[in-house]
C-alpha cells in the first residue's frame, strides 16, 4: 500500500456542481441516436489544508481542469448505462493529484421512461486507494533538464531529487546552445519518472522546480538555470499551448536524442542520429553527486 493510501482520508470537499453535458447515453434506439443533457455532480476529497495555507494552486486540485476533462470524457464516452459514465468519471477525477476520493453522481435530465418522474441519477463513492490497487499502473513520464548558467550539475541534480520516483537517469551531455549568441554551453540529460501524477500535475511540478531554482524568463531561449521539459507521458497525445506532449522539439534536438537514446532509444525517431549534425554534443558522464 503506497503512503497516499495510508494517509487519513480527507475530510474537506471540493464541490463541482451542475455540469451539463449534452452526450449519448442510454439503451433505447432514439438514445443511441440523440445526445441529451447529462448533468454531473462532483465531490471531490481534497484535503485543501495546504493551499488554505499557501494560497498556491498547485497545492489543490485544479477544478477548472477536473470540470474540462470531465465534460471531454462525457461526451466522448456514448455509453449504455449511467452506471458505466459514472465509474469512467470516477477514473478521470482520480487521475488528478490530490484527489483521494470522490462522490460522483450522474443524472438524466430529461429520462425515457413513461412516468411522471423528474429526473434518474446513479450515484457512485471511489477512493483512490481501492482504485489504484485494483485498476491502475503508475505513469511513465520522460523528462528532459537542461542548465546553461550558475551551478549546473547542482540545478540538475535539484530537479532529478524533486521529481519523484526517477527511475532511469541518462548521463550528463554537454551541448552548445541553441537560440540567441552568447550564451554558455548547456548541461542536458533525459530522465524517466513513475508518477501516479496527471500530466498538467506533472508540469506544474517542473515548473516548480524550475522556480525553486530561480529560473527567470527574459528572452526566448535565452540562458537558464534550470529547464525542465515533458517530453513524453505514457502514449498520452496532448495539443495545448500550456502542455504540448509529445514535446514538439524532440525530433530535431540532438541534444534531447542524444540522452534520450540512452533511457529510451524506441523513442527516438528512426535515421535521427545520422541525419542530425553529430556536433555540438558532448557526452561527459553519469551525474555527479
Ligand atoms: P521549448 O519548449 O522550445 O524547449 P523553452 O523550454 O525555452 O522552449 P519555456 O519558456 O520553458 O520554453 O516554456 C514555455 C511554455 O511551454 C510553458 O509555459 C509551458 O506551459 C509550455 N509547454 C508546452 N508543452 C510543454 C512541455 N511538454 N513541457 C514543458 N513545457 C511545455
Ligand atoms: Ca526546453
Ligand atoms: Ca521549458
Amino acid at each position: 500500500m503506497n503512503s497516499e493510501a495510508l494517509r487519513a482520508a480527507p475530510t474537506d470537499r471540493i464541490e463541482i456542481s451542475n455540469l451539463v453535458v449534452t452526450a449519448i447515453v442510454g439503451a433505447l434506439p432514439h438514445e443511441r441516436e440523440l445526445a441529451q443533457p447529462i448533468r454531473v455532480d462532483l465531490s471531490l476529497h481534497v484535503d485543501v489544508g495546504d493551499a488554505g495555507r499557501t494560497d498556491d494552486l498547485s497545492d489543490t486540485a485544479n477544478y477548472g481542469e477536473v470540470a474540462v476533462c470531465v465534460a471531454d470524457a462525457v461526451r466522448e464516452s456514448k455509453d449504455v448505462l449511467l452506471e458505466r459514465l459514472a465509474e469512467r468519471i470516477a477514473e478521470v477525477v482520480l487521475a488528478f493529484d490530490r484527489v483521494e476520493g470522490v462522490d460522483v453522481t450522474v443524472t438524466k435530465v430529461r429520462p425515457p421512461i413513461a412516468e411522471q418522474v423528474e429526473s434518474t441519477a446513479v450515484r457512485i463513492v471511489r477512493r483512490r486507494a481501492d482504485f489504484e490497487q485494483a485498476t491502475r499502473d503508475p505513469h511513465t513520464a520522460i523528462v528532459a533538464l537542461g542548465s546553461n548558467l550558475g551551478d549546473r550539475d547542482g540545478y540538475l541534480r535539484l530537479a532529478v531529487s524533486r521529481l519523484g520516483d526517477v527511475v532511469a537517469m541518462s548521463q550528463v551531455f554537454e551541448t552548445d546552445p541553441m537560440g540567441p549568441e552568447g550564451q554558455g554551453a548547456y548541461l542536458n540529460m533525459v530522465v524517466v519518472v513513475r508518477t501516479w501524477l496527471d500530466p498538467y500535475a506533472l508540469l506544474r511540478r517542473c515548473q516548480r522546480i524550475e522556480s525553486e531554482a530561480m529560473r527567470q524568463r527574459l528572452v526566448r531561449w535565452g540562458p537558464r538555470t534550470l529547464d525542465v521539459d515533458l517530453l513524453f507521458f505514457d502514449d498520452v497525445t496532448i495539443d495545448d499551448p500550456d502542455l504540448t506532449v509529445p514535446h514538439p522539439g524532440i525530433g530535431e534536438r540532438r541534444f534531447v536524442l542524444a540522452p534520450l537514446s540512452e533511457v529510451a532509444a524506441e523513442r527516438c525517431p528512426p535515421g535521427w542520429d545520422e541525419r542530425l549534425p553529430p556536433s555540438g554534443v558532448h557526452p561527459r558522464g553519469p551525474l555527479s553527486v
